[in-house]
């Protein structure tokens, strides 16, 4: 049977999409492959978040079709949904596949490989382009392939998102919020943690919006906080976590949620993307500093120790100076554990791509401000690595350290990464306490701490 290569750009959505692929083409026989020099189906799931994620995708695909075409290729997920059938002639692609209609992609290839052996002598290109809406396309994210020892699993529980801040692509590519029933997911994890599973993300472009047009809210509990308790109760999930938030579906429930549920983990990401009020409005966020900081501190109270994280945007047009260190300045108040920081640039088809030229801000204006939030986001975050030396703390072992193979890797409840010594037949999967005893760059080192049995 052929082998199939699947390339993935992008966020944990688009993996968890990947993997829900790649098992379909497992069942229906086909064989999946590391590698795209030996693979006879490559298909790309792309990202359309920054420019730079759409050129890396073209650029791969550019690669491979030039050292040799295999027999299907093909475009999935967010750029696919935006840019359509253009991929077809700009990229010469066999199959363009938008972000409702994963589950046809076997399907598909199965009819490009039937239709080019059958015309074998015949020159025609046969392609397939599929970006409509489907009802129901949320719930067919929901197989998994679950690794020998894997201790942690992402679980997609809605998608699409109906905000529409002004910077972003989503909307246009993901559609209108769309949840999955929590029965059908609550199963999905009970399948997982039956497996050996013992972590969960739940994921969704809006999370804890999850259920907010479907199901009612029961008892002052949101269809998410509904949801949490009900995760909760699996037997052998030990940790819970969610992303990407929106610090307007932080409800009172869902702060509580932290008092009562210990198996949701000490670390929530709250994008704040501007201290400003003003370029808050711009964006089309429904909050202001002065409420996001308040949410920080709820938060802070309902589970302390707790690590937030967030994303920030700089040089969006119209920031001046005084915008700027709005936002510098609450970046300082907050003492975020860690932030990941964009420099603005222009997504087609979104609100803010059509702002008007004047109000853009230089690229170097822009690279100033991310170097400058940049250390002071270390400066603020780094002392809490160092306060940990010495101390013991929780991992959940997942496997080989990235940047080193022959150690391994896990994270702590808060979410911070820890490299240690040990053999990984031993531990990966596995949830023990680990003493460390140095950091460097937002990583922490140390020694597992086992029983006898260990
Ligand atoms: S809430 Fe998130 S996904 Fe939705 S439009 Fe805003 S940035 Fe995009």
């Amino acid at each position: 049977m052929p082998r199939v290569y699947i390339k993935t750009y992008g966020c944990q959505m688009n993996e968890r999409d990947t993997e829900q692929v790649s098992r379909m083409f497992v069942e229906r026989g086909y064989t999946m492959t590391g590698s795209d020099a030996d693979a006879d189906v490559v298909l790309i799931n792309t990202c359309s978040v920054r420019d730079q994620a759409e050129q890396k995708a073209l650029g791969k695909m550019g690669m491979v079709r030039r050292r040799r075409i295999p027999m299907v290729t093909g475009f999935m997920g967010c750029m696919a949904q935006s840019r359509g059938p253009e991929l077809v002639e700009k990229a010469a692609v066999d199959l363009v596949v938008g972000t409702q209609k994963y589950h046809r992609v076997v399907d598909y290839v199965d009819q490009i490989i039937r239709s080019k052996e059958a015309q074998l002598m015949d020159d025609e290109r046969f392609s397939i382009v599929d970006i409509e809406e489907e009802e129901g396309s949320q719930n067919s994210i929901r197989d998994h392939e679950v690794a020998p020892q894997q201790g942690a699993a992402f679980v997609s529980i809605m998608q699409g998102c109906n905000m529409k801040c002004t910077f972003c692509i989503v909307p246009y590519t993901r559609g209108a919020e769309r949840s999955r029933p929590i029965a059908q997911i609550v199963d999905e994890v009970r399948q997982l943690a039956h497996k050996g599973v013992r972590e969960v993300t739940l994921l969704g472009q809006i999370v804890n919006l999850y259920g907010r047009h479907e199901f009612p809210a029961l008892n002052g509990k949101s269809p998410f906080v509904q949801l949490l308790e009900a995760v909760h109760e699996v037997d052998g999930i030990e940790r819970i976590r969610f992303t990407s938030p929106h610090p307007i579906g932080y409800k009172q429930d869902l702060i509580d949620a932290f008092r009562h549920l210990p198996k949701l983990c000490e670390h929530v990401h709250l994008p704040l993307q501007s201290g400003s009020d003003e370029i808050l409005k711009r964006m089309h966020r429904p909050y202001t500093a002065q409420s996001f900081e308040e949410l920080v501190a709820r938060i802070r109270e309902a589970r302390p120790g707790i690590a937030i994280t967030t994303d920030i945007i700089v040089g969006f047009p119209g920031e001046t100076e005084a915008h700027y260190q709005q936002t510098r300045d609450l970046v300082q108040r907050v003492a975020f554990d860690n932030a990941y920081i964009f420099r603005y640039s222009k997504r087609r088809g979104t609100p803010a791509a059509e702002m008007e030229e004047a109000l853009q801000v230089s690229e170097q204006e822009k690279e100033r401000r991310n170097q400058d939030l940049l250390g002071l986001v270390n400066e603020l975050a780094y002392p809490r690595y160092r306060e940990l030396i010495g101390q013991r703390v929780e991992i959940l072992c997942e496997g080989p350290s990235k940047t080193d193979k022959t150690r391994l890797m896990g994270r702590t409840r808060t979410n911070r990464i820890v490299v240690i010594e040990g053999r990984a037949e031993r531990l990966v999967g596995r949830l023990f306490e680990v003493q460390i005893e140095n950091w460097a760059n937002f990583t922490l080192f140390g020694s597992a701490v086992l029983d006898a049995e260990g």
